[in-house]
């Protein structure tokens, strides 16, 4: 009775025994094939980490992959686990023979390809774009970098000013993309310094110089424009933002340079007529101040003057070891849309008892730009009478002339404001005193306001 019981049961027990067996079959299966998978995903992915090559590269890429690939594999078990688990439920309850034996080839079709890949596949599919960025993140240990090494930089805060034109880089190094390039004389902040490359701030971006090409170091922006986070404009340095903006763009152009350029340009644009870049101006009588100083001097005073009343200003210097020719100059204010372009210089004469203060425009037949001639003259009359009234300097005239360079490129009203003579004893003095040239600003100022009424 008992034998006979167990006799019946066997078949059961046996038929249970085999399905078992079956299914554990099946999951040393799909395990294995997982793992080719995988050491397949492990050559390719060596292959493409070649491109880095380098023994230490394609090592760090096999580590990667070992960590990757472990990722993939068992979230390609549980993929593969869930879906075995889901079966098996259903084939426990069923120790029915037909039911095993059924489940066998459908097991066994899957794993050779269709369903089981595709968990792996996508993991490689991720992996392609995901390993990518694995590589370059989590990837602190091998250094074997082409690229910029890390430089290190003593921390600053203060100015410094172009030496030449320069260009700015992305990074410490030649190898790195150009982000802007700078004219001589333009001051920058700095924040970091070593032999090699001077860290600078421009237009709120953090860029490298080479640092034999930077000059100077500076306490304050001298309100220059990317300090006063503005924008510059070529040689052109612009500043806005400190009084309310009224919405007017004036162009300061500090005459002349250190050195003269005597190469020619023409008098105008189209004109067959040439003239001398730029000439190296006058220079005082008795001090030999040179006029070029001056101008600059002056022009920053009148730069900032302005700027607190509102205006927002281009310079078409602020150093004097600049070469910039009068057409370039005109031009600097053209782009920049200046509304008044007002040029500072001083004059001269071999008469030294000569004194006061002219302006300068264009005459109404100018071939260039007659169009200028009345704002360009209004310019002129206003400013020239602002400067007398606020200095009480003799009050000369608006010289009309086609023959200056730097107006018969203007494109918008234009004039050159003549100071005084640096020729005469008097004037000269004057002109060198900080609080007349004070004066000498606010006029200017006030004629630009009256301009603008
Ligand atoms: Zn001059």
């Amino acid at each position: 009775m008992f034998n006979s019981k167990i006799l019946k049961v066997m078949p059961y027990v046996l038929g249970a025994l085999i399905a078992v067996l079956i299914i554990v079959m099946i999951i040393v299966k799909t395990g294995g094939k997982q793992e080719s998978d995988a050491t397949e995903l492990k050559s390719e992915n060596t292959v493409s980490g070649d491109t880095v090559s380098e023994s230490t590269a394609s090592e760090s890429t096999l580590s990667d992959d070992n960590e990757a690939d472990e990722t993939k594999q068992s979230s390609g078990q549980v993929a593969a686990l869930f879906s075995d688990t889901s079966g098996m439920p259903d084939e426990l309850p069923e120790p029915d023979d037909g039911a095993v034996s059924q489940e066998l080839p459908d097991k066994g079709t899957p794993d050779t390809g269709t369903t089981e890949p595709a968990p792996v596949d996508d993991g490689a599919a991720e992996g392609d774009s995901s390993e990518a960025d694995d590589m370059t993140t989590p990837e602190p240990t091998p250094t074997p970098t082409p690229i910029p090494v890390q430089i290190e930089f003593e921390a600053k805060d203060d100015y410094i000013e172009t030496k030449n034109d320069v260009n700015l880089r992305i990074g410490p190094s030649t190898d790195t993309d150009v982000f802007a390039n700078l004219k001589t004389g333009k001051r920058l902040k700095r924040t970091g310094y070593n032999e090699k490359w001077t860290r600078i701030v421009y237009d709120g971006t953090e860029c490298y110089i080479y640092t034999p090409l930077v000059t100077g170091v500076f306490d304050e922006p001298t309100g220059d424009g990317n300090a006063a986070g503005s924008a510059s404009t070529g040689t052109a340095t612009l500043t806005q933002g400190v009084g309310t903006p009224n919405g007017h763009i004036i162009c300061i152009d500090p005459g002349h340079q250190t050195n003269g350029n005597n190469e020619k340009e023409p008098l105008g644009p189209g004109s067959s007529e040439m003239k001398a870049k730029v000439s190296s101006g006058t220079s005082g009588n008795t001090t030999g101040h040179p006029e070029y100083k001056l101008n600059l001097t002056v022009s920053l005073k009148l730069r900032d003057e302005l700027v607190a009343r509102g205006y927002t200003v281009v310079m078409t210097r602020e150093t004097n070891d600049v070469n910039i020719s009068n057409a370039e100059r005109a031009k600097i204010a053209a782009d920049a849309g200046a509304q008044a372009f007002i040029r500072i210089h001083a004059n001269s004469a071999t008469d030294t008892g000569v004194n006061g203060v002219e302006t300068i425009c264009m005459t109404n037949e100018n071939e260039f730009n007659a169009e200028l001639y009345s704002s360009s003259r209004k310019l002129s009359d206003s400013v020239l009478n602002h400067v007398v009234s606020s200095t009480g300097a003799k009050k000369r005239y608006v010289w009309e002339t086609d023959t200056m360079t730097g107006i018969n490129w203007a494109e918008g009203p234009v004039t050159i404001l003549e100071m005084g003579y640096m020729s005469n004893k008097d004037e000269e003095e004057k002109l060198l005193d900080d609080n007349y040239q004070n004066k000498i600003v606010l006029g200017i100022a006030d004629g630009i306001d009256e301009f603008f009424k």
